[in-house]
């Protein structure tokens, strides 16, 4: 895997992508320093300057930035050929590192997929698990948020559908699961474990809820989105994980978890070659 200080990269997907860590930008206070959501209080001037370091890092040409407003739930929307831009809203970045470039933003949505050639499909994270999508002949890209809500509703499976409708097999996908919260942080309560318990079989509620201890456990989010891939048809041996986690990792990364707002976010990047 090959390690900037801006941004983890996975080397199972082709096109070019990018989970930011939270260094080599400029931003301020708890912000510091490499801060990706215009969404909060941070200044734009400095968000759109780190956005424009990780993009030139990855090489990434493209200018039409969409992104996402995350709302945990498991709506992935395909960027098709034809797609109107009209449903989505402009951010203003004019006067700023990304003053060449426009920048969208998808309401209401948690995952892009497209076979676009000339945009860049952006995510946001704090401690929810990253996933990064592409088709064997590389025709195909997507990124998408799941987080213990979206895990426990199976949002791993979502793009894979779209995937699937489009011709593709389960085993002609490649998955990365990026830096997210890890099992050695991320207590959760009973009201998870009964959410998962509606999607998930017992065996797997087993394998992903550890250590239970007074109505408490440690949840390994990176897993279960690994097992219902694998139990979908997706090979093991096509999904590729960054182990990092979040909360603990504080120098390396922002995390909900360990410091709640204000607070910077985290972004996965990916544009095809
Ligand atoms: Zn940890």
């Amino acid at each position: 895997m090959d390690i900037t200080n801006r941004y983890k990269h996975f080397d199972n997907i082709f096109n070019m992508n990018g989970i930011t860590t939270r260094l080599g930008g400029v931003s301020q206070g708890p912000y510091r320093t490499l801060n990706t959501s215009f969404f909060g209080d941070d200044d734009k001037i400095a968000v759109f300057e780190n956005i424009h370091r990780v993009l030139s890092d990855l090489k990434i040409k493209n200018n039409i930035i969409i992104a996402t407003q995350q709302v945990h739930s498991n709506k992935v929307i395909e960027i098709t050929d034809d797609f109107s831009f009209d449903q989505m809203r402009r951010i203003d970045t004019s006067n700023s590192a990304l003053d060449a470039y426009q920048l969208y933003v998808m309401p209401e949505t948690d995952g892009l997929v497209t076979r676009r050639d000339d945009v860049v499909l952006m995510t946001f994270y704090a401690d929810c698990v990253p996933l990064v999508y592409e088709t064997d002949d590389k025709k195909w890209i997507g990124t998408v948020h799941s987080g213990w809500k979206g895990t426990s509703n199976l949002m791993a499976l979502e793009a894979i559908q779209i995937l699937n409708e489009k011709g593709y097999k389960k085993d002609q996908i490649n998955v990365g699961i990026g830096q997210s919260a890890a099992v050695c942080c991320y207590e959760v309560d009973q009201r998870v474990y009964d959410s998962f318990s509606l999607n998930y079989h017992e065996e797997l509620l087993n394998q992903i809820f550890l250590n239970p201890h007074e109505d408490k456990y440690d949840l390994d989010l990176k897993l279960a989105n690994r097992l219902i891939l694998v139990k979908a048809g997706v090979p093991n041996s096509k999904i590729e994980t960054i182990s990092d986690c979040t909360i603990c990792m504080a120098d390396l990364y922002h995390s909900h978890r360990r410091t709640g707002y204000p607070r910077g976010s985290l972004s996965s990047f990916i544009s095809k070659k």
